[in-house]
């Protein structure tokens, strides 16, 4: 039978390879949560939206609408706003510095957990994000937490964006992985924290395949 996985943790520990990943092997939905936050940060920044004006924010959020486009060949979605292609925009570095303080804005957190919880609906979804086991899925069969060591995560993300043509240094990638930590764990509104029944997953030592077998094994049991 199908189940929900909820994969949760720190910015940069590849929780969203893994979770791509063993969506695909289990033939399961691989829920992007983060691309939404981005997708919104996108909207609030081209827009000048000011994300701190509450009204501002209520006017805003009924215009923007996150979908998900066809499958790709590596199991990915590219994210759609309003319909159009943002995938890359979302995945800058303009977009990263900002995203944590917009999700921080509750409006901006139940507009999307709604639509989440929509997607969540159909059994058989890897969720990823940094609330899916606390908040968004408390009754996930499967709950995991995802960390890694800071200069791991930051090479990893740094490798990532050389390969999508973005040379960004190791000091900035870590200095927005912190501000983001630092952030995630410290709003009210749902903090990053790992749930109860969270089974942990340090990827500081394992490769992809390795962290894809952890989770696949937890999820078939
Ligand atoms: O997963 P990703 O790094 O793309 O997420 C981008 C940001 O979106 C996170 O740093 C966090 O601030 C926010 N986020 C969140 N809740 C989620 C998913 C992402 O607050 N469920």
């Amino acid at each position: 039978h199908k189940i929900t996985v909820a994969i949760d943790g720190y910015s940069g520990c590849g929780k969203s390879t893994t979770a791509r990943l063993v969506a695909d092997a289990l033939q399961y939905t691989y829920l992007d949560t983060g691309a939404m936050y981005r997708a919104v940060t996108h909207y609030f920044l081209e827009n000048h939206v000011d994300w701190n004006d509450a009204d501002a924010v209520a006017a805003a959020l009924p215009r923007i609408r996150v979908s998900f486009g066809e499958r790709r060949a590596d199991g990915g979605r590219d994210t759609l706003l309003n319909g159009a292609n943002v995938e890359d925009a979302i995945r800058s570095m303009a977009v990263s510095s900002k995203v944590s303080e917009v999700s921080a804005v509750p409006a901006v957190r139940r507009f999307l957990v709604a639509q989440q919880q929509q997607i969540g609906q159909a059994k058989g979804v890897v969720a990823e994000g940094r609330d899916m086991g606390t908040h968004v899925f408390p009754e996930a069969e499967l709950k995991v937490f995802v960390t890694a060591d800071m200069d791991v995560r930051a090479e990893r993300r740094q490798a990532e964006l050389q390969a999508k043509g973005q040379d960004v240094s190791l000091q900035e990638i870590r200095d927005n992985l912190t501000h983001r930590d630092r952030i995630d764990t410290s709003r009210d509104d749902t903090p990053l924290r790992q749930a109860d029944d969270a089974e942990v997953l340090d990827t500081t030592h394992l490769t992809i395949p390795q962290q894809v077998a952890w989770v696949v094994e937890r999820a078939r049991t």
